[in-house]
């Protein structure tokens, strides 16, 4: 079964498109880097390790596959009272593997494990008009997702949701954790070496803390995800997606600022395809030799791209002065100048009138 995950919804909330080309190996990914070495490098891993420690006599979902995850899951969540550490839970085509699923009687309670430093003290998650600071929303959506999944599967239980994330007002850092978890790379594999004295630590001493994140998952609800295809209710976009995602269908593709960051971009003439040159030609009826011609997205330092795309810019050759503010520079060349000089560099049958 084609599940929606946490981590293929936190990929749709930044396109939805993108669900179409993720895990397809004949598709160009350039973020398709080994995930074990890259939370080494953040401080992930550590932080997971030492999470782990917090809380005593937690059981360990080892099976990988979702069918087998999903009944050891099951079977120990007949008991009246469990900690699960990476347990399946499923509804419908929605799937999660939580960090850590504690069950006290008929409540849940979900903890999300982030290597992201917050300041327990003054914590700023919430800006202005009850909208979620940018740095957080995407750790919030995320545990919104995975309550909204526990919510659906055990409607009865009351789900309560607290990442788990290095408290900066304890004045030390990840830096600190590190040392309690070397990394031995002298076999042909890379591993952990956990010292003795992690298995010892508090709470308070671990620096980590948890945060309750309710009122802010509510907020998610009460505005929905600001998605590139717009603003989609929380359920209703994991339903949508989940649905696509099973079945395989292309979301439609909502090009915009975003693309010019799409890991689904292969360099034109690469052996694997490219999900941007398909949605790019798909969304403007371009044909391949369209493709060869700069577009608005290559235009250096210039935030305005989602404006003007919003007004049917798409070419670098169709910026005007008046769309960059040309203006010039106080002390060498300014910002504006800079992108004319780009715009105005390209071949003359590129250039605007
Ligand atoms: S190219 Fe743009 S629309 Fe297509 S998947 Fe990437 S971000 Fe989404």
């Amino acid at each position: 079964m084609r599940y929606l995950t946490k981590s293929r919804f936190k990929l749709a909330v930044e396109c939805p498109r993108k669900l179409h080309y993720s895990g397809k190996k004949d598709y160009r990914n350039t973020k398709q880097e080994d995930s074990f070495l890259q939370s080494l490098a953040d401080g992930g891993f550590q932080v997971g390790e030492l999470a782990k420690r917090l809380y005593p006599g937690g059981i360990e979902i080892t099976a990988k596959g979702n069918a087998e995850a999903l009944a050891a899951t099951a079977e120990l969540l007949q008991r009246e009272n469990v900690t699960l550490f990476e347990p399946a839970i499923a509804h419908g085509n929605l799937l999660i593997r939580a960090d850590v699923l504690i069950k006290t009687g008929s409540s849940l309670k979900i903890v999300e494990v982030k290597s992201k430093s917050f300041d327990s003290s003054d914590p700023q998650i919430e800006g202005k008009g009850g909208l979620l600071k940018a740095e957080f929303k995407p750790y919030i959506e995320d545990i919104a997702f995975q309550a909204y999944v526990v919510r659906s599967a055990f409607p009865d239980s009351r789900v309560t949701a607290f990442p788990l994330l290095p408290d900066k007002s304890r004045l030390a850092s990840v830096e600190q954790m590190n040392q309690l978890f070397k990394i031995d790379r002298s076999g042909d594999r890379v591993r952990i070496v956990c010292d003795p004295k992690a298995d010892r630590l508090t709470t308070e001493e671990s620096l980590l803390c948890e945060f309750n994140v309710d009122p802010y998952i509510a907020l998610v609800h009460e505005h929905g995800l600001n998605t590139p295809s717009g603003v989609l209710g929380l359920a209703e976009a994991s339903r949508q997606w989940a649905e696509a995602y099973a079945n395989d269908e292309p979301l439609p593709a909502s090009i915009g600022a975003q693309c010019a960051k799409c890991e689904f971009k292969a360099p034109l003439g690469d052996a694997l395809k490219s999900g941007h040159a398909e949605c790019w030609k798909e969304a403007n009826g371009w044909s391949d030799a369209d493709l060869t011609e700069p577009t608005i997205l290559d235009l250096w330092n210039f935030r305005g791209k989602q404006k003007l795309m919003d007004q049917g810019v798409r070419r670098l050759a169709e910026v005007t002065q008046e769309d960059i503010k040309l203006a010039p520079g106080s002390n060498g060349l300014s910002n504006s100048e800079r992108q004319w000089l780009q715009v105005d560099g390209l071949p003359i049958e590129h250039k605007s009138e």
